[in-house]
């Protein structure tokens, strides 16, 4: 099953995949977490992404779809995938709708993890990542066992220098600019189901699942 889970920076979309994928043993691709690992080997594409990312602003289309579409035809993709963070424009749904359907494929849902701006203000001031896995906690909402340590892997906990405030409220405008009409989008296609992502994790997991199956 080929999944997009749509929604704005902060939503959920990372600590929802993390345990849908394992359900539906299928990989978790999250191009933000490609540019940040591309970046943290020093390749030519971290380097080229990291001054749009340093500014919570769009990484261009070429590049991010080219990256996509590459990590898409992997093996381990072959019989779908959990996107999160792509599509992020018209421009790039229209490119994996281009290239999926030149495959006789086309993308099964979109779900959207519907959060207001205050929550999602509240949510990225609070979040720490593992720097080994990816997984996302909360300070107060989501917090690990141990303070600083990621649960799944001991991995060390980190802030994301784009979760500072300056940088969230470009990141909340770039979204309601260039990704929010991608809901207009789906939704034309009859693939769109909308999730209240202001429930508790395991309420959103269950919603998201229901409309999964
Ligand atoms: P996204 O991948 O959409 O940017 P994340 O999954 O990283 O969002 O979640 C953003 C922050 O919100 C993290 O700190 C996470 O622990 C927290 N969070 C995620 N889902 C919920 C929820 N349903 N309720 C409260 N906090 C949440
Ligand atoms: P994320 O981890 O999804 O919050 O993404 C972090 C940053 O990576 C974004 O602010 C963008 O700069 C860049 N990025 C991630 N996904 C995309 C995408 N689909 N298109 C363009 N830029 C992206």
């Amino acid at each position: 099953m080929r999944i997009i889970l749509l929604g704005a920076p902060g939503a959920g979309k990372g600590t929802q995949a993390a345990t849908l994928h394992e359900h539906l043993n299928a990989p978790h691709i999250a191009t933000g977490d490609l540019f940040r690992a591309a970046l943290s080997q020093g390749t030519p594409l971290g380097l080229e992404a990291k001054s749009y990312m340093d500014r919570g602003e769009l990484v261009p289309d070429d590049v991010t779809v080219r990256m996509l579409l590459e990590r898409i035809s992997q093996p381990d993709a072959a019989d779908g995938y959990i996107l999160d963070g792509f599509p992020r424009s018209l421009a790039q749904a229209e490119a994996l709708d281009e290239a999926l359907k030149s495959h006789n494929e086309t993308v099964d849902k979109v779900l959207l993890v519907d959060v207001s701006e205050d929550e999602l203000v509240r949510r990225l001031s609070g979040r720490w990542i593992c720097r080994a896995c990816q997984t996302p906690y909360h300070a107060v909402s989501n917090p690990p066992k141990t303070e600083g340590m990621c649960d799944a892997d001991g991995g060390e906990l980190y802030q994301r220098d784009d979760d500072k405030p300056e940088t969230v409220r470009n990141r909340l405008g770039v979204y309601r600019d260039q990704t929010a009409p991608l809901i207009d989008y789906y939704t034309a296609q009859e693939i769109l189901t909308s999730i209240n992502g202001e429930q508790e994790i395991d309420v959103v997991r269950a919603d998201l699942l229901a409309a999964i199956n």
